[in-house]
């Protein structure tokens, strides 16, 4: 596995796709996605020029950010149970997951502990799937009225994770509509609500993500390889 080969390649591709749908390569960050594998090579992404670093377990985050000496920027991507929130602050500038009130309360209360504001995205499951975490559609504009009103919480734009397609271009109708959506939240002008980023695309279809907006990418297999299953 060439972690610096499979990143510059990543870039390439990031910059090829801006270029031709007309956006500027520097508004699409890359979230180098590293769930279930070793600090090592996450040190090998960051020796490669890789900065921004996505975790989706809490506690493989805590073990890299302790383990890892290099400057990195970390985010925080899976399921989050509210009792683990607590161990998440002063290690991530920005959580992608967050699909409801009671998690949104914990989190601003732990960042108002340490007396700062936590960036947040609002996950949202647009394909309905009950195996997946996300607000629903319907719900996502109340969730957001609501979490706006926490004064430690700053919702950054949304997250989704659609459906698998092994065609990407069935997917694109999702990000679509996830932007069509943060265009809605962003004309409500909500104090606390800067919906600058929308958090969608993975290795197998991030360039039409790109091609319908999304500013962060978060992006595994393609750079570190297969995953094995997750570890009980
Ligand atoms: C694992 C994961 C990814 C990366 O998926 P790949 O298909 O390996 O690129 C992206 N987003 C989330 C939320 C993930 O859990």
């Amino acid at each position: 596995m060439d972690i610096a080969a499979n990143l510059a390649s990543i870039r390439q591709q990031i910059e090829t796709t801006c270029q031709e749908c007309g956006r500027n390569p520097a508004e699409v960050r890359l979230v180098a996605v590293a769930k279930t594998k070793p600090a090592e090579l996450v040190e090998e992404a960051l020796a490669a020029g890789q900065t921004l670093i996505g975790e989706s377990y809490v506690q493989e985050l805590v073990a890299k950010t302790d383990q890892i000496e290099a400057r990195a920027e970390w985010h925080f991507l899976g399921h989050l149970q509210s009792n683990k929130v607590k161990y998440l602050a002063g290690r991530t500038s920005l959580i992608h997951s967050v699909d409801r009130l009671s998690l949104a309360k914990e989190i601003n209360r732990v960042w108002g502990k340490i007396g700062q504001t936590a960036n947040i995205l609002i996950q949202v499951n647009l394909g309905q799937e009950a195996s997946k975490s996300g607000a629903t559609v319907n719900e996502v504009e109340s969730l957001v009225r609501s979490i706006a009103l926490l004064p430690n919480i700053r919702i950054r734009g949304l997250m989704t994770l659609p459906p698998f397609c092994p065609d990407p271009e069935e997917v694109r109708p999702y990000f679509r509509q996830l932007r069509e959506l943060a265009e809605h939240l962003a004309d409500c002008n909500l104090p606390g609500v800067i919906m600058d980023e929308l958090s969608m695309g993975m290795s197998h279809d991030f360039t039409v993500a790109i091609e319908e907006g999304a500013t962060l990418v978060r992006i595994g297999t393609a750079i570190f390889g297969e995953r094995q299953p997750r570890p009980a």
